[in-house]
């Protein structure tokens, strides 16, 4: 953990879905193997854009991509190790913001009510931007001081305005950066400021 941990108000945090919350490239790799018989592993990934690093055609990565952005519950995808308790928890105080550069929200929305108990509209509000570049502006109409994103290129995206991006470790995201990084939720956690 960084010396200079920010303690942040729940009402001033915001959150990417994939890589962040949900495990959807687990669930990639995974499918990747048992429907196409192809041997790739999650540590290989280390480029978001994935085409780049690892051996895979178009058609059959277009193909899983397509039914984890539209199906995520038929895919089984998990939630990240952690991330339901600390939700809840900030549930509890106030609806959540999620931006995710998904364009169908209620497919995700009934993967959050499914997986993790959580209604949109009610525990948590599914931004659902459809590109990455539309995240920061709904991000500073809301008022959001800090938003956990996985892919490095929108956090270069936020670089320089009131929106502090946190990196949370992935495999593609390693490298060197100038950003604040978490590498689980339990550090999310910890930085957050929880009423008394
Ligand atoms: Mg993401």
């Amino acid at each position: 953990m960084m010396t200079d941990t920010p303690r942040i108000l729940p009402e001033e945090l915001a959150f990417d879905i994939d890589g962040v919350i949900a495990d959807s490239f687990r669930a990639f790799v995974r499918t990747a193997r048992d429907r196409y018989g192809l041997d790739i592993r999650y540590e290989e990934i280390t480029d978001y854009d994935f085409r780049q690093v690892i051996d895979i055609d178009d058609k059959t990565s277009d193909e899983i991509v397509e039914m984890i952005l539209e199906d995520p519950l038929g895919m089984g995808i998990d939630p990240i190790r952690g991330a339901a308790e600390v939700l809840r928890r900030l549930s509890l105080l106030r609806p959540i913001r999620l931006v995710t550069a998904r364009s169908n929200r209620e497919a995700i929305g009934a993967w959050f009510h499914r997986i993790l108990g959580l209604g949109d509209g009610r525990d948590i509000i599914v931004e659902a931007v459809g590109s990455h570049k539309e995240k920061l502006p709904i991000l500073l109409r809301h008022g959001i001081r800090y938003f956990v994103e996985d892919r490095l290129e929108t956090c270069y995206l936020l670089h320089g305005s009131p929106v502090t991006p946190i990196v949370f470790e992935q495999p593609w995201n390693r490298g060197d950066h100038p950003f604040l990084r978490v590498e689980n939720w339990e550090e999310i956690g910890e930085m957050i400021k929880w009423p008394p």
